[in-house]
């Protein structure tokens, strides 16, 4: 399959109303409508005698924009495929499901949660009488609206295997660690890969969840690198296809250790606990957000576990000492 040279002549912006819309073709029949920034992703649409989108995260208009340049609309949708469940990534499926009847594929793991909001609630940390979770709620109702309306998933994948829809196939492939339901989806036709929130991003490994796995996420990222696909389609840079993947996302693996190093030189000054350590913002520049909060500390225990099992730092009487 062709892959799309980039027209250094063409814009892919386009202002509809006061609404700026993005989208680019990376290779025949594969578009991507820019979200791209948190609480939006990157939506792939793949467009021949049928009409997929992977990931409908990305604002509504951009996708409608992106459609109507191929001749389609939203009710021309036949497919929504996920790669995992978080709201930024899964927003407009049950929306376009209602006015499409469209099928939506996910893996054995995100589609029960899919299925079940309330199981997706717990699988993310926010438990019935969790404090955050009516923040959480707010956030995900005002900036990812959709996201946790009832709606059904009609296909269930299971890693490495193959779904063809038209003239494209999509191989799925597990990658945990930003969540245990994570998976990349392989274009299998143009060779690339869509690369879901191993995103290259700035910001950096997202695992702000208890259930996130730094151990499982740097595999990933090892697993994506030994590669050789044609190019990573990023769910979050503004130019989303990474033809030379390989340098950005060493230094998207590195970001582990520099945070690993935050957080150690944190103990070593004499931060003793959890919320010790978080006296100042690691991570996140800001944590105005309480739910940022919370993303924060979680993905700081992940390092002291790490720190732990490295024998960097011991517990004594629930304080964390350095050895
Ligand atoms: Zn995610």
């Amino acid at each position: 399959m062709k892959l799309c040279g980039c027209n250094p002549h063409f814009s892919p912006y386009v202002f509809l109303g006061m609404i700026l819309v993005k989208s680019v073709e990376l290779a025949e029949g594969v578009h991507v409508a820019i979200g791209p920034h948190f609480p939006q992703c990157n939506t792939v649409v793949l467009v021949s005698e049928t009409v997929t989108v992977i990931d409908p995260g990305c604002p509504l208009e951009t996708l409608r924009f992106t459609l109507r340049k191929l001749g389609k609309e939203i009710n021309d949708i036949d497919y929504v495929v996920l790669s995992h469940i978080h709201p930024d990534h899964i927003t407009h499926a049950s929306r376009i499901e209602r006015t499409s009847r469209c099928r939506i594929v996910a893996n054995d793991i995100t589609a029960p949660l899919f299925d079940e909001k309330e199981e997706m609630k717990c699988f993310l940390g926010f438990h019935k009488g969790e404090l955050v979770r009516p923040l959480w709620e707010n956030l995900v109702n005002e900036r990812m609206y959709g996201a946790l309306d009832e709606g059904r998933t009609n296909f269930v994948v299971k890693d490495q295997e193959e779904i063809s829809l038209g003239d494209h196939t999509l191989r799925m492939v597990y990658t945990p660690g930003h969540l245990p339901d994570h998976m990349c989806i392989e274009l299998v036709e143009s060779n690339l890969l869509y690369s879901a929130d191993i995103d290259c991003t700035e910001f950096g490994p997202f695992y702000g969840h208890w259930n996130s796995s730094i151990t499982e996420f740097k595999q990933s990222i090892e697993f994506i690198l030994s590669s050789n696909y044609e190019g990573l389609i990023s769910g979050h840079l503004g130019q989303p296809l990474l033809r030379e993947f390989k340098d950005p996302l060493k230094s998207f693996l590195r970001q582990f250790d520099v945070r690993e190093d935050l957080v150690l030189l944190e103990i070593s000054g004499g931060a003793r606990t959890l919320g010790e350590i978080m006296a100042h913002p690691l991570i996140y520049p800001s944590l105005s957000n309480p739910v940022f909060l919370y993303f924060e500390k979680w993905m700081i225990e992940h390092h002291v576990q790490e720190l732990l099992k490295k024998g960097k730092v011991w517990l004594k009487k629930n304080q964390i000492l350095p050895t």
